[in-house]
């Protein structure tokens, strides 16, 4: 496995979302709520080091919000007890 893709399972894996083993598209990996398994779209593996961390980082109001994540709201969950008080500041901003 490489470490790129190892990097984008970490990063994912904070706000619950599972990274399919298996390139699907050649170089896309199928994302995964991680407690559903509903289909959450899908994440190339051309990040340079840092990139999926970072992205997942910017994104992280939207999952707080339940803008971006599963219906089941399990990404909202994850992202609530990771910052709580960011996850707070982006429901007032998003509200
Ligand atoms: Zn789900």
């Amino acid at each position: 496995m490489s470490q790129i893709l190892d990097e984008i399972r970490d990063a994912y894996g904070l706000v619950g979302i599972e990274v399919e083993g298996i390139a699907t598209y050649g170089t896309y990996y199928r994302l995964r709520c991680g407690r559903c398994s509903g289909p959450l779209g899908s994440v190339g593996d051309k990040l340079l080091p840092g990139m999926a961390r970072q992205l997942v980082g910017e994104q992280f109001e939207l999952y707080a919000v339940g803008l971006l994540g599963c219906k089941c709201g399990y990404q909202s969950e994850r992202a609530r007890s990771l910052d709580p008080e960011r996850a707070q500041a982006a429901s007032r901003t998003f509200a």
